[in-house]
């Protein structure tokens, strides 16, 4: 789940000020579910547009603009509005903005309207936390199933630095420090002897951008 939160709508309003026919795109699946970019939020954001005397062509909320065969179904249904647009909002992670981009043939001016923070997981409350830093090198095999990349204040692999207190990190004492975490899962199961081997330095190669996954021959 990539996790984002609305721009300041004055902002927003700011970089379209060049555009008076905008066309909103929102996003089905991690805006809906961070109530940043539904059908509620677009519908808002609609009204806030309007507001500020910009005239709103059409709007779509694809399940995942960031995969292209689904936005390109959105966009081709939704045509007529994107023809007399000058400019297009969207509503999601900057993969969806990106993914408009590389999939719109009227060459239409896109801007974001969501800042993109982090990728997380959510709870059955709905609430969510990040995990994972995505470093291309993962060491949970070794850390009991935590991430001290993502869950460590300074990213340390080798254990906690001086300034852990009471089990707390120093950086932020309502959260717990990581590598005491790690320990206490790592003696439950009878595996504190793997603390004894010094990790080497990641290879940040292998988080060097940008990646690429090519599937198609
Ligand atoms: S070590 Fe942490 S940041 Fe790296 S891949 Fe594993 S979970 Fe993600
Ligand atoms: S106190 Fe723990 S979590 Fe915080 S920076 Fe130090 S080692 Fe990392």
């Amino acid at each position: 789940m990539i996790i984002t939160e609305q721009k300041p709508i004055q902002n927003i309003i700011d970089s379209l000020q060049e555009y008076s026919r905008i066309f909103i795109i929102g996003c089905g699946e991690c805006a809906t579910a961070c109530k940043t970019g539904g059908e509620a939020e677009v519908l808002k954001m609609k009204k806030e547009l309007e507001s500020s005397g910009k005239t709103v062509t059409g709007s779509c909320v694809p399940s995942a603009p960031c995969i292209a065969a689904k936005l390109k179904a959105e966009l081709s249904k939704n045509i007529k509005g994107l023809k007399e647009a000058e400019a297009v909002l969207v509503l999601s992670c900057g993969l969806g903005v990106q993914s408009f981009r590389d999939n719109d043939r009227l060459g239409l001016a896109v801007f974001p309207a969501l800042n993109t923070v982090f990728g997380a997981v959510m709870d059955a409350e709905g609430n969510f936390y990040e995990k994972c830093s995505m470093c291309g090198e993962c060491v949970l095999d070794i850390t009991g199933g935590i991430c001290p990349v993502t869950l460590c204040a300074k990213g340390l692999l080798n254990g906690p630095c001086g300034g852990m207190n009471k089990g707390k990190c120093e950086v932020d004492k309502d959260q717990d420090c990581a590598w005491v975490l790690i320990y206490k899962e790592l003696e439950k199961n009878n595996k504190l002897e793997s603390l004894k081997e010094i990790r080497p330095p990641k290879d940040f190669k292998k988080s060097g951008k940008p990646h690429k996954l090519v599937m198609a021959k």
